[in-house]
């Protein structure tokens, strides 16, 4: 596995394609050469190469861990009829997406149906809600996690538009706590720092059936994670989940910061780590990387 994330590595180093987010004006100033791979096993084996222990935001990525734990506390039939499951067709931060399906937010992996799905954690103070967010996520890491501060204050002073959203949905009564508190904590959830080696670590837990294969811990109810993976095959990379689909044939999960989660699972999960990223907001040497691996050992779910 190691020579394989190794080629990977060597043979996109230099596609310099897309370019690093901007809206948030903290991630346009990252190094946009920082390029790291790594794998977990089922087993708890971990590989990695390049970056993969320089610490970048999780930002979308964080949405499949907030709605592991929120399936766990309401249930998969619960989550269908509050947020729901299909592909909006639309980029992650669609207003119109909203507006088209009667304010229903569509998925839990957009922004306005993962906004929605942290409105959902319980808690009687945003310190109560915050602290089983981070909770929930260094369970799935294995160890602690902080907050990159300014990435948090970056994207806090141009977050207008999810703002927007969380009202939106509020007035379609699909928004489950004070709108403006949870627009907050969403955007610090998206502002903590992992690794491509956590992230892989994290997506093991999906692959081990929700079972943390390097602390042994169990993190989400086996039932849960045919539901969390099935949103992963239908919205992981936005827009562009079918093509990634069609390529790569396994759940994935992409966030602005450049992060790339693929799941395979009873095998592996491989994370890559690359600021630069495509029209619809995915990295552009990670899906490279990911999909050569993939394809390699054959971890398609789809081949017979
Ligand atoms: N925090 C980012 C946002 O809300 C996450 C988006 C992403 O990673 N696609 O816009």
């Amino acid at each position: 596995m190691h020579s394989s994330l190794a080629q990977a590595r060597e043979e996109y180093a230099d596609d310099h394609g897309g370019r690093n987010a901007s809206y948030i004006p903290a991630l346009a100033q990252v190094s946009s050469n920082l390029f790291g791979i790594a794998a977990v096993s089922c087993n708890g084996d971990i590989v990695e190469v390049g970056d993969a222990e320089v610490p970048f935001a999780i930002e979308s990525i964080s949405k499949v861990f907030s709605l592991a734990y929120v399936i766990d506390q309401i249930g998969h039939r619960e989550l269908l009829s509050k947020i729901g499951a299909n592909p909006t067709g639309e980029p992650f931060n669609s207003v119109m997406a909203v507006e088209l399906h009667h304010g229903k937010p569509l998925n839990p992996l957009v922004n306005a149906g993962a906004m929605a799905t942290v409105s959902l954690i319980p808690g009687k103070t945003p310190d109560d809600i915050w602290n089983t967010i981070i909770s929930n996520l260094e369970a799935f890491a294995g160890h602690s996690l902080s907050v990159d501060e300014e990435i948090y204050h970056s994207e806090s002073e141009t977050n207008q538009h999810n703002r927007g959203i969380a009202w939106l949905l509020k007035s379609y009564g699909y928004f489950y706590n004070d709108p403006d508190m949870i627009v907050d904590l969403y955007t610090r959830m998206c502002s903590v720092k992992i690794t491509a080696r956590d992230l892989a670590v994290m997506g093991a837990c999906f692959c081990n059936g929700g079972v943390n294969p390097v602390t042994g811990k169990r993190v989400v109810k086996d039932t849960n994670v045919p539901p969390v993976l099935a949103e992963m095959c239908m919205s992981g990379l936005y827009d562009s989940t079918g093509t990634w689909m069609y390529e790569a044939g396994v759940p994935g999960k992409s966030g602005v910061g450049g992060g790339l989660l693929a799941c395979a699972p009873g095998k592996l999960a491989l994370a890559s780590y690359s600021p630069p990223l495509d029209v619809a907001g995915n990295s552009v040497r990670g899906q490279k990387a990911l999909n050569r691996i993939i394809t390699e050992h054959g971890l398609n779910l789809f081949l017979s």
